[in-house]
């Protein structure tokens, strides 16, 4: 397989355009992938689970070969994984399914999770309401990089510890937490270790299976494939790790995941997953590149800026950086050649201010003078320097 020469629109070249830098938030399908799920939509309709008829087995064998795709690029077995509506989904099935599984064992035995204070919001959610229902969770502080100090972990666990989970590499600021290192921990001490791997997984190598990872959650749509489809990956043995459904009904998934199959999502996912595999080294050390050509620029351009995150143990495709003194929210009306991300969002009326970025120790006022650029399979070195370019026209 290899990368389309195709460009997706919306990602377009043309000098007065917008560049896209918010692949992080979510990447658009890669052409491949679209033509690959066209049909699913059109002749092949079919629900995988008639068994009794040719559209069904049509459907159930392009999920079997997506399953094998996808799996492949994780080093997992094609039965450990288990189709999802995203990385939400999975995360809180991870959570949820086996606080529900340990009660149905043992009602009264005390539960204690652990993990950290940067994890994406659908595991420090999920997390408080585990604690909510009864669980003890602790989240972990990390270091100034973004990691979590495997010392830190030591001291946190408790006999009843039953799961860790640490996002593998950070979405806000790329860094990446030492998984295997934190998975021989977990194995020491009979722990299930979980990670949210939605942004790992297609972007570093990885084997589930040797690096002693129990539970892992990725997505759909942060790979090139669609959005409302994502994967949990469950061991299947050494250890056999045992979940409860999250969403009960019709049994699909082997009866741990019901709801009819997204299959024109699936197909999407799996082919974009065989992609990822095949240019994955090469397209890593492009990125590579081109952030650092980033990040070059735009210190001569713009004295004073800082980098947040980890010097080398971040995601090739990530620059997270502070502009001191440029609060984000004058800034981006003059940015909207640019589609970034900041540090800090008006949601509802109220200031949100980043979690991750707190947690690695930036004051509020840094916080809100901080964004996030994150690159992708159609940036290149053009946009990157045009881009430095609008950053430093910006700020004045
Ligand atoms: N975890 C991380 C680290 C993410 O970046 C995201 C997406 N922003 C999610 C989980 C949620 O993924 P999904 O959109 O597939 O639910």
């Amino acid at each position: 397989m290899e990368l389309s020469s195709e460009r997706p629109m919306g990602t377009s070249l043309q000098h007065d355009k917008p560049i896209y830098l918010d692949y992080n938030a979510t990447t658009p399908v890669d052409p491949q992938v679209y033509h690959a799920m066209e049909p699913y939509f059109k002749e092949y309709f079919g629900n995988p689970a008639s068994a009794a008829h040719q559209w069904g087995w049509i459907a159930e064998n392009a999920a079997t070969k997506a399953r094998g795709q996808v799996a492949s690029l994780i080093g997992a077995k094609s039965m450990e994984v288990f189709f999802t509506s995203g990385a939400t989904e999975a995360n809180n099935w991870a959570i949820f399914g086996l606080l529900t599984k340990l009660r149905e064992e043992n009602p009264t035995a005390p539960i204690h999770f652990i993990t950290s204070t940067i994890e994406h919001s659908s595991i420090m959610k999920a997390m408080a309401a585990a604690e909510k229902m009864g669980a003890e969770v602790d989240f972990l502080p990390v270091n100034s990089y973004g990691q979590v100090e495997l010392e830190t972990i030591r001291k946190a666990i408790k006999p009843h510890t039953k799961l860790m989970s640490f996002i593998w590499v950070n979405n806000e600021i790329g860094t990446i937490n030492p998984i295997p290192e934190i998975a021989k921990i977990a194995k020491e001490n009979k722990i299930y270790l979980h990670t949210d791997a939605t942004q790992a997984a297609g972007k570093i190598p990885m084997n589930v299976t040797e690096m002693g990872v129990d539970l892992m959650s990725f997505s759909g749509h942060k790979i090139y494939g669609p959005k409302g489809v994502g994967a949990l990956y469950i061991r299947g043995k050494d250890p056999k790790v045992q979940l409860n459904p999250l969403l009960h009904g019709g049994g699909q998934e082997r009866g741990l995941r019901s709801g009819s199959l997204n299959v024109p999502g699936i197909v999407g996912m799996g082919v974009a997953a065989e992609i990822c595999q095949a240019t994955m080294a090469e397209e890593c050390k492009r990125l590579r590149e081109l952030r650092d050509l980033f990040w070059q620029t735009l210190q001569e351009k713009i004295p004073g800026i800082r980098m947040n995150g980890h010097p080398t143990e971040r995601a090739s495709n990530l620059l997270n950086i502070t502009l001191p003194g440029y609060k984000t929210e004058g800034l981006l009306p003059r940015l909207q050649k640019l589609g970034v991300s900041t540090g800090s969002a008006c949601g509802t009326g109220a200031m949100v201010v980043s979690h991750v970025l707190r947690g690695i120790g930036l004051s509020v006022d840094e916080v809100q003078c901080s964004i996030r650029l994150s690159l992708g399979r159609w940036s290149n070195e053009e946009e990157v320097l045009r881009a430095a370019e609008i950053l430093k026209n910006a700020l004045h």
